[in-house]
């Protein structure tokens, strides 16, 4: 199929042909990070289990306070973390307690120990004390029987903390995603092998592995293939055998040497191969059986373009993440941009802030698909859709921060 797509009919189509994976896998929580939860965390129990102290200080019952008045009270104990004050709380009395230590009964409110006077046993506070002061409550961290974290949500080092807190030592995760890479082309030349005559270095990997990498996926690397269909047609069984999606860069072109759709079209299918896009018009989306394709163009900076713009939706929907959404805002641009209307252009650039405008953007300058540098220098993709023109200095344009892929 050659015919010339947009953007968002590309991704209609790529939203059409991935499911979620369901395969699971129980893990121990350690093993857990960075993985996909696979079922819906309900907690067993309330956070905090009990009341307690989030100060060093003195525990009392707030009717003890006077209004407006200053009042002495008698220290009969010591709560401590992990060892509560068993006895029991009478009018004039209060105890000293430390942070984490249980409220004992008959007691509501916590001073902090630098604001008391101590006189051997007597404690006297100061007015001013609001009842519940310094107390965490039972479950206000988390109620008991409330949805936690959800199914297809992401484990970093946040909702570790969380999981451990609740005491699961184990929990369902979906089993990692499998990619299967390689990088076409004769002139393509791995890291660690000396360049000869017009070879260039394989870059593209290395992005596209990382890139991976941090979607938490699972990359099988087949390395460099040359432009020879016996070998490409290898490659992409080898990959379609062994992984649940295919990424190739390079070859996707229309040069004489650029095999890849064919050897495709041969062993599989071809879903789209052209899109109203710079940089990224040849990308390519596909089938081999039931394992899913991607053909990336051979540009850098392309490469990196629709592998954030559609391999990595499509990676999150098999993954089984609900909200694919990118965040974005619109901010003031300081450069002039040109654009034609027809296709959606994805520039990098530069959001900073001005001291009278606020956040503002500006280009990263040259703009060239194989310019890999301007993802360095960028922090930002500048959206212009589909039926924008050329930006005028000052006006807004889309932004997607790089930091939210
Ligand atoms: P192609 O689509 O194969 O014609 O490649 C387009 C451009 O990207 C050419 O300049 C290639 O040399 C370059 N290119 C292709 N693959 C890679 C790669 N793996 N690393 C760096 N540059 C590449
Ligand atoms: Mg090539």
């Amino acid at each position: 199929m050659t015919t010339m797509i947009s953007v968002d009919e590309a991704l209609v189509i790529i939203k059409a042909k991935i499911k979620p994976l369901v395969n699971q896998q129980t893990v121990i929580l350690p093993n857990a990070l960075g993985k996909t939860l696979a079922e819906d965390i309900i907690s067993p129990m309330n956070v905090p289990v009990y009341q307690n102290s989030a100060m060093d200080g003195y525990a009392f019952h707030y009717k003890e306070m006077p209004a407006n008045a200053e009042k002495t009270l008698e220290n009969i104990g010591t709560s401590f973390a992990g060892t509560p004050f068993e006895g029991e709380l009478r009018e004039g009395q209060c105890i000293r307690i430390m942070t984490g230590a249980k409220i004992p009964e008959n007691a509501d409110t916590v001073i902090e120990q630098e604001k008391v006077t101590v006189n051997d046993n007597q404690i006297s506070i100061s007015s001013g004390i609001k009842q519940g002061q310094n107390v965490r409550h039972i479950g206000e961290d988390i109620a008991q029987g409330s949805v936690v974290l959800s199914s297809g949500q992401k484990l970093g080092a946040a909702q570790m903390g969380v999981l451990a807190s609740l005491g699961l030592a184990s929990l369902k995760i979906k089993r990692p995603i499998r990619v299967a890479i390689f990088s076409s082309g004769d002139e393509i030349c791995s890291i660690g092998e000396s360049l000869h005559g017009s070879q260039i270095y394989d870059s593209n990997r290395y992005t596209i592995s990382g890139l991976l990498k941090d979607l938490g996926v699972d990359v099988i690397d087949l390395g460099v293939i040359p432009d020879n269909r016996e070998s490409i047609t290898r490659a992409l069984l080898q990959g379609a055998s062994e992984a649940d999606m295919v990424i190739t860069s390079g070859g996707v072109s229309v040069g004489d040497a650029d095999y890849i759709k064919q050897c495709l079209q041969e062993s599989g299918q071809i879903h789209f191969s052209k899109l109203h896009l710079k940089p990224g018009r040849p990308l390519t989306f596909g089938q081999l059986n039931k394992t899913h394709f991607f053909g990336l163009p051979g540009n850098p900076v392309a490469v990196m373009v629709t592998f954030m713009y559609f391999v990595r939706p499509a990676i999150k929907m098999l993954m089984g993440h609900k909200d694919i959404s990118l965040f974005q805002f619109k901010v003031p641009c300081q450069t002039s941009l040109r654009k034609l209307p027809g296709r959606t252009e994805i520039q990098r650039g530069v959001l900073e802030q001005d001291p009278k405008l606020g956040l503002v953007v500006k280009t990263t300058g040259k703009q060239g698909s194989g310019v890999l540098s301007s993802m360095c220098k960028g922090n930002c993709f500048i959206y212009l859709d589909h039926e924008s023109q050329s930006i005028n200095t000052g006006d807004n344009v889309t932004v997607h921060p790089f930091s939210s892929f």
